[in-house]
């Protein structure tokens, strides 16, 4: 087998020991990575003056794929967040959030296997704002009230809402060749083009138009606020869900939900030339150096990229080497355990020293 050059970003709060789990963790399967650290966040900043070195985002284009551990954004602080510095400048367009119920994880339902894939780059998360009583909005707000037969108050503050053909044709090819490459039977496409003709509306057309492209794979829609309530009630009924940005963000979180929240919940954000493995949740500052949180997200999102970069074999074997010790319920850290105060609860190393074990008993 050949060696993968990955580029691991440890952050910053708990993300070092969370990336040295899963470093350690990944490397107990043989799947051949050369690890190359390349710094991000608070401590790199509080050094260098820069929370992303320029080294770091070149070490990412160079290797194409990355695991990343958490990284905080202070509010406030004229610190720009990492996390989507780099989305944009490595143009990772689709974020994947696989939610599975895995047997011991605490969670109101069972056998959950979804797929969440959210358009990463456009819709409100665009970040064009207009804020209130600036001349640029005044103006904005002029245009909109000659333009358009609904009045805006000089008052208001305005955040724009674009959907394009082209963002919304590569999002919605992405889940169908996921869906088609994971042997997966269905593709929903979420939306509330009832209300936004122009914005979701499009998405929707869109959808259905790529959906023509995949007969082997069926296709829906569902209005959002309808699928909300849909995965509350019946989640055994969806597979892979495709999302305009900020839908895709509250479904996320609510499918987290679903399958026993962020200790679990890994992702990935993927462009035409790179890609980064992370978990779902952020930095937990509060729990920086304790050895205390579970390292379970991190991991998978490690399953993932080894997926991606076509360990399939490796990944499999991680993947159950990690159910195995969710189920068993022992060596597991104190969000897994019934009660919290649990003081069997093991800590981060632990936990990932338990599932090694299980690896090296394959
Ligand atoms: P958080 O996810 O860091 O933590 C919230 C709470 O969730 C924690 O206090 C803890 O109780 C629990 N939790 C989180 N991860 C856990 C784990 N692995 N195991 C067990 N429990 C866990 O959310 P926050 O406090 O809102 O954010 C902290 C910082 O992280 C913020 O600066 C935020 O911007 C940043 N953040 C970064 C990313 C990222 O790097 N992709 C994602 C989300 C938030």
């Amino acid at each position: 087998m050949y060696m993968v050059n990955v580029t691991l970003i440890p952050g910053d709060g708990v993300g070092p020991e969370l990336a040295e789990a899963a470093r350690r963790c990944i490397d107990s399967t043989d799947a051949e990575i050369r690890w190359e650290i390349a710094e991000a966040g608070l401590d790199v900043m509080e050094k260098t003056g820069t929370p992303l070195p320029d080294s770091t985002v070149e070490s990412i284009r160079r290797n194409h794929i990355a695991l990343k551990g958490p990284i905080t954004t202070p509010v406030g602080k004229g610190y720009r967040s990492v996390n989507v510095h780099l989305r944009q400048a490595l143009d990772l367009y689709a974020c994947l959030r696989p939610c599975k119920t895995y047997k011991g994880v605490r969670s109101r339902y069972q056998n959950i296997d979804l797929v969440i894939i959210r358009e990463n780059t456009e819709d409100l998360y665009a970040g064009i704002e207009f804020e209130k009583s600036k001349d640029d909005t005044a103006e904005l707000i002029n245009w909109l009230n000659k333009h358009s037969s609904r009045k805006i108050g000089n008052d208001a503050g305005i955040s724009i809402k674009p959907i394009s053909v082209r963002a919304t044709t590569r999002i919605v090819r992405f889940a169908f060749d996921y869906a088609r490459k994971m042997g997966r039977k269905k593709v929903t496409s979420v939306h509330k083009a009832n209300i936004m003709k122009y914005s979701d509306g499009l998405w929707l057309e869109v959808s259905r138009e790529v959906a023509m492209e995949y007969p082997d794979i069926q296709f829906e829609d569902r209005i959002v606020d309808n699928m909300c309530m849909q995965l509350v009630q019946k989640p055994e009924l969806y597979d892979v869900l495709v999302l305009p940005n900020l839908y895709g963000d509250i479904v996320s979180d609510l499918c987290a939900g679903l399958v026993g929240g962020l200790g679990v919940a890994p992702g990935a954000n993927i462009g035409e030339k790179g890609a980064v493995f992370e978990a779902t949740h952020g930095s937990a500052p509060k729990y920086k150096g304790l050895n205390k949180v579970n390292p379970t997200a991190l991991i998978l999102s490690g399953v993932l990229m080894l997926r991606h970069i076509g360990r399939t074999a490796e990944a499999d074997k991680l993947e159950n080497a990690v159910a195995a010790v969710i189920a068993e319920g022992k060596n597991v850290t104190y969000d897994l355990k019934e009660r919290r105060d649990d003081l069997s609860a093991v800590g981060t190393k632990e936990m990932a020293d338990a599932i090694i074990e299980k690896l090296m008993r394959e």
